[in-house]
C-alpha cells in the first residue's frame, strides 16, 4: 500500500513545492529544505520489496542490484576500506551496530578485527543469506524495533540506509539512544547537493522513488546531528570498489549513444577498481557526553 506523505519527517512542515518541475514526487520541504517523496508505502509493501528479487535484480538501475551477492568481494573490500577509517576513531574494537545490515558482509568484516557484531535488515532473504552463509545471526524488522534496546554500542553504522527508512529522523535519535556516551554514529547516504545530483537532476541515479525516500544533503545531516547531540569528526564523500561491468551498466544509463563502445568493451574485461563519484555522503559524528 502506498499512503500520500503529507508532512516534513524532520520538521514536521507541511509547506511543499516540487523539487524538479517534472517530476511529481519529489518535494522539498518549505520550512527546513529536507527533499523527500510525498507518498511513503507502508511497512508490510518494504518487508516484500527487499526480497530476492531486489538483490538480483533484472533492472538494477530503476530497482536494486543486478547481483549483490556476486558482488560480495567488492563489497568487502569496500567495507574494509570503511572499517579502516572507523578504526581511526575508535581504536579498541568494541560492540558494532549495522542498521540496515543487508546481507551482513560489513558486520562479517567487523567480526573478523575482533568486533562484537550485531546487525539489523528489513528482508529476511537477507537474514536468512547471513545465517546460512556468514554464520551471523542478524535481527529481521525496523530499527526502530530493535530487541536491543539495553545494548550500549561503541558504533552504529548507516551504509546507504536512511534515505530508504520512513523514519530517519526517529532512527537517528533511536541510534544516539543506542550509543554509549562518545560512541560513534557513522552514516553514508546519497547527498542531493552533490555535483553529480545538480548535472543530472532527475536523471541522477541517486534518485529511486521506489525505494529512496529521503534526499539528504551533507550540510543538512551535518547541522542536524550537530543541533542534536552530536559532534561532527569526520565528513566526505565516501567511494566503493565497482565492477566494470557495473560501470558499464550507469554508463548505458547516462548516455546510450557516447557509452555503446565503452560500454561494450567494460562489460567484456570485467575487473574492479575503487570509484567515487562523489555523490555519496558520509559523516563520522561522534555522541556528545552531556
Ligand atoms: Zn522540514
Amino acid at each position: 500500500m502506498i499512503k500520500p506523505q503529507l508532512s516534513c519527517n524532520f520538521c514536521n512542515g507541511t509547506r511543499q513545492r516540487l523539487l524538479y518541475k517534472h517530476n511529481p514526487h519529489l518535494v522539498v520541504c518549505g520550512d527546513c529544505g529536507l527533499v523527500y517523496t510525498n507518498f511513503q508505502p507502508s511497512i508490510k509493501r518494504m518487508m516484500e520489496f527487499y526480497n530476492e528479487d531486489y538483490f538480483i535484480s533484472n533492472n538494477s538501475i530503476e530497482k536494486g542490484y543486478s547481483h549483490y551477492l556476486e558482488d560480495k568481494q567488492n563489497l568487502i573490500n569496500t567495507f574494509m576500506r570503511r572499517m579502516d577509517i572507523i578504526e581511526k576513531y575508535q581504536a579498541s574494537s568494541g560492540k558494532i551496530f549495522d542498521v540496515g545490515c543487508a546481507a551482513g558482509f560489513f558486520l562479517s568484516v567487523a567480526k573478523q578485527r575482533g568486533w562484537l557484531v550485531h546487525g539489523i535488515d528489513i528482508s529476511k532473504f537477507c537474514k536468512n543469506y547471513a545465517q546460512r552463509e556468514l554464520g551471523i545471526n542478524i535481527e529481521h524488522g525496523l530499527f526502530l524495533g530493535t530487541t536491543s534496546e539495553d545494548a550500549l554500542f561503541d558504533v552504529i553504522t548507516m551504509w546507504d540506509y536512511l534515505e530508504h527508512s520512513i523514519t530517519p529522523r526517529e532512527d537517528i535519535f533511536k541510534a544516539k539512544m543506542l550509543l554509549r556516551n562518545n560512541g560513534l554514529l557513522v552514516i553514508a547516504t546519497p547527498d542531493i547537493s552533490s555535483f553529480p545530483s545538480r548535472i543530472f537532476r532527475q536523471d541522477w541515479i541517486g534518485i529511486k522513488l521506489e525505494e529512496h525516500f529521503y534526499y539528504f544533503s551533507k550540510n543538512f545531516l551535518e547541522q542536524f546531528l550537530s543541533k542534536n547531540g552530536f559532534t561532527i569528526l569526520r565528513s566526505g564523500y565516501i567511494g566503493k570498489y565497482v565492477s566494470s561491468r557495473m560501470v558499464a551498466d550507469r554508463l548505458i544509463y547516462y548516455n546510450k549513444f557516447l557509452s555503446f563502445f565503452a560500454g561494450r568493451i567494460l562489460a567484456k574485461i570485467n575487473f574492479s577498481f575503487y570509484c567515487n563519484p562523489f555523490d555519496i555522503t558520509y559523516i563520522i559524528a561522534r555522541k556528545s557526553t552531556s
